[in-house]
């Protein structure tokens, strides 16, 4: 780069030739040159699409791929992988990759707190558990258009490449962050979002601050303490990050998968409810409101009950909690709800949070001994009084339900249990439509920097929860793990079978390498109408179904390796997953699938005079395994009679599972997929410590050795003759001459190079990590 550039430089269409060519020369010849320059062309192209600059875009961006997918080992004068233990950023040039030369590896960068280890393109981020000085503004700058070798493997060098491509190909970007609980994958999503901003150049500072608060307050609703992970997500999240045809960040979505929502209603040993629950009953004390939304500062309510809060007023004057309620209010403010939105969530909150006091108790009469009766009807009349209903009739719909017989609708009582539960089930829908409200609202908030001609390039990065296996696994766990299995084939097609097709389309004999396709799984569980999922869709619907009527259908129908009944275990059914053995319990199978919630209570809900809560229970918001509204006849005369019953068209959890998942792979197959493999040294969450054992089963877990293998086994650069040529022709060729891109001038520019195991395809030179580490160092020479 001249010390002092034209002035013309931000007006490429006025560059002479010979400074086109000397751009092209820094890039082709000076390797350290090459970011500064790439950092300065990218800064003036990006900014500008006229005219004659188009074609010097073209050539530069071909130049920038190349420069992407080089992979230069910086020792330099050493042509051959590198071998020594040390010293190794990328596992896949190592010469012999088995579990333990990996576990190795990680091992003694952990030790010296190098937390991050390329494997290929995919990036190992071993969680530190400690604050690390590697984020800073400096790091943030020395990752921008920076080559991979020229840094440590980074976090930030995972956002540069995602969008380096997508300015340079011009498509969309998925970067898919998996691991299990606590291994670090929200805090690396955040660390994207972070980087992604900068790279966008948000030129409006609003936005950019919107787009990195999306995060925290999404989270304050979606994330709670467990016993593995404080902050731990209890959904899944789809971030995708919207660009415009320059690059410049425009706005974001957010998609959500899968919220936990019994969490609302009960917690294990040692876990809390969601994160917001506690913070707006800390903040709304500090602000003496609490009396305004039915609270007591003396009494927890049910749902927020644990065995070390046993006090309200350990919640109420936790300091901690008060804060991040004004942060989350803060957050609702900058993104743009109005404070009457705002008082309507709080309201809702609140009324979850009263109603899992409604107690109710039996009521024994002559004919009757199942009904029940609700005990305090003060707190009924506080939930009432919070959802804008009328608390009659919400008492009728918590003790009471419909059910058609020949014709005739009759009203039978609730017992106490089955109260108990539609009391539940209101909670539980009432919190996850809501999450989802807010969800959508946030969306709408940032598509409006979002005008319609932009071309709408977006990079998502999906944070979704790892593979599980606890000693008690239930249909949570059979989702979850589904949904891993998805991601994994994903992931497999995208290492393997991707690898492979590229040698086939371009008709290179490349040795077949062998994987295991979890395909079959995959079918076991989705495919129509004899999958698990079907199987369990069709059970539900038979009322006298039980969950051990519904295992044998399991065991009817799956005729396969990867299911098995295990010896005396009641309702069990075991999986070979692509991660390991799981044995599920069928217990409550059917009822978590059907989990409807009662007509006669979306009704009420739809005559409240809140317009959220009637915003809750409103086509299109309906979702994951609830009556669909839509089925309902809206023109009675009162708000919610006649009474509907519950033989109506429903949705049930599988069925909306299945559908999100679809959703969220046709996105994810959209865009060119990178990956972050996050792994959890040791399970006490402490700095320095390093458990062999368990990083090697996260390790098999998520396919990374098997990546390293294929990586090393291939081709690791593909490269088109013009390209090749247009880089490397000054090793066989004289500088004033054009040769012309055939496959014989990349053969004779190899030859002439010694090289050697490289392979010709139809479009593409196929070469080692090795042979442009030669080639490379023989041009920097010439
Ligand atoms: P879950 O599946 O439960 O949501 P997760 O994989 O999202 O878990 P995180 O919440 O991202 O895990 O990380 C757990 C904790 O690990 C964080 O709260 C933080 O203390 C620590 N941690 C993770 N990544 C880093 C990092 N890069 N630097 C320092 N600490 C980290
Ligand atoms: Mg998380």
């Amino acid at each position: 780069i001249p010390r002092n550039p034209p002035p013309t430089l931000h007006q490429p269409e006025l560059w002479s030739d010979e400074f086109n060519d000397f751009i092209c020369k820094c890039l082709i010849k000076d390797f350290e040159l090459r970011p500064n320059v790439l950092d300065l062309l990218q800064h003036v192209f990006i900014k500008q699409t006229v005219g004659r600059e188009k074609i010097l875009q073209k050539q530069l961006i071909e130049l920038i791929d190349l420069n992407q997918h080089e992979r230069i080992h910086t020792k330099k004068g050493s042509h051959m992988k590198t071998q020594d233990a040390d010293e190794v950023d990328d596992l896949a040039t190592l010469e012999v990759l088995d579990e333990n030369t990996v576990a190795d590896q990680l091992q003694n960068r952990y030790a010296r707190d190098q937390v991050y280890t390329y494997v290929g393109d995919t990036l190992i981020a071993v969680n530190p558990f400690h604050k690390m000085e590697i984020y800073t503004p400096e790091h943030t700058k020395m990752y921008i258009g920076a080559k991979h070798t020229a840094n440590p493997p980074h976090i930030f060098a995972v956002a540069d490449t995602a969008y380096q491509s997508m300015v340079s190909y011009n498509n969309d970007q998925c970067i898919v962050i998996s691991g299990e609980s606590g291994a670090g994958k929200t805090e690396s999503a955040h660390l994207l979002v972070q980087q992604l901003t900068v790279l966008g150049k948000a030129n409006n500072r609003t936005l950019q601050e919107k787009i990195l608060l999306v995060n925290s307050l999404v989270e304050a609703f979606g994330n709670a303490c467990t016993v593995i992970n404080d902050n731990s997500s209890r959904f899944g999240k789809y971030l995708e990050m919207k660009f415009n045809g320059g690059g410049t960040v425009v706005g974001a979505q957010i998609s959500e998968y899968l919220l936990e929502k019994s969490r609302v209603v009960h917690q294990a040993m040692g876990e809390r409810n969601f994160h917001i629950f506690y913070y707006i009953y800390a903040g709304l004390a500090d602000r003496k409101k609490l009396a305004h939304y039915k609270l007591s500062d003396s009494k927890t309510p049910k749902y927020l009950y644990h065995e070390n809060i046993k006090l309200g007023p350990d919640i109420v004057n936790n300091a901690s909690y008060k804060e991040q309620f004004d942060a989350v209010e803060q957050c609702f403010k900058v993104i743009g709800f109005t404070l009457e939105e705002l008082g309507n969530v709080y309201s809702t909150l609140a009324a979850i949070l009263n109603s899992g006091d409604i107690e109710f108790s039996p009521v024994a009469s002559e004919h009757q001994t199942d009904k029940s009766n609700i005990s305090n009807m003060s707190v009924l009349e506080n939930v009432a009084s919070l959802l804008r209903i009328r608390s009659d009739e919400l008492q009728e719909a918590l003790t009471s339900h419909c059910v058609v017989a020949r014709g005739e609708t009759i009203v039978r009582p609730n017992t106490v249990e089955k109260a108990v539960e539609v009391r539940d089930a209101m909670g539980k829908a009432l919190y996850s439509r809501l999450f989802s409200w807010i969800v959508n609202r946030i969306n709408a908030l940032l598509a409006k920097n979002c005008t319609s001609d932009d071309k709408g390039l977006n990079i998502g990065i999906l944070d979704i929860f790892g593979f599980e296996n606890f000693k008690k696994n239930s249909f949570e766990q059979l989702c979850i793990n589904i949904a891993n299995e998805q991601i994994q084939f994903y992931f497999n097609q995208h290492i393997f079978a991707w690898e492979q097709d590229e040698y086939l389309n371009e008709e290179v004999d490349a040795r077949m390498i062998e994987y295991e396709d979890n395909r079959p799984l995959l079918d076991l569980f989705l495919q129509k109408p004899m999958g698990m999922l079907s199987l369990l869709d069709e059970e539900s619907r038979f009322p006298q179904a039980t969950d051990q009527t519904l295992v044998e259908k399991f065991e009817g129908n799956l005729k396969t390796k990867s299911f098995w009944r295990p010896m005396r275990v009641d309702l069990g059914f075991g999986i070979h997953h692509y991660a390991g053995k799981v044995i599920y319990n069928a217990a409550g199978f059917l009822a978590k699938n059907r989990e409807t919630l009662p007509a006669d209570i979306i009704l009420l809900l739809r005559s409240s005079e809140n317009e959220l809560i009637r915003k809750l229970v409103t086509h299109p918001l309906t979702r994951t395994g609830e009556v669909d509204t839509t089925a309902l006849c809206e023109s009675g005369d009162t708000p919610y009679h006649p009474r509907e019953t519950t033989n109506m068209r429903t949705q049930t959890v599988a069925s909306y599972f299945r559908y999100s998942l679809m959703d969220l792979l046709s996105k994810m197959v959209a865009g060119q997929p990178h990956f972050v493999r996050c792994i959890k040294p040791n399970n006490d969450r402490h700095a320095n410590k390093f458990d062999r054992e368990k990083v090697l089963v996260q390790l098999r877990y998520t396919g990374v050795l098997e990546t390293a293998k294929i990586r090393r086994q291939g081709y690791s650069h593909r490269i088109l003759f013009a390209n090749f040529i247009k880089r490397y022709y000054l090793l066989a060729y004289h500088a004033n001459e054009e040769p012309a891109a055939t496959p014989e001038t990349c053969a004779a520019i190899l030859e002439k190079a010694k090289l050697e195991n490289w392979a010709m395809g139809k479009t593409k030179v196929f070469l080692k990590y090795y042979h442009v580490e030669h080639l490379n160092l023989m041009v920097q020479q010439a």
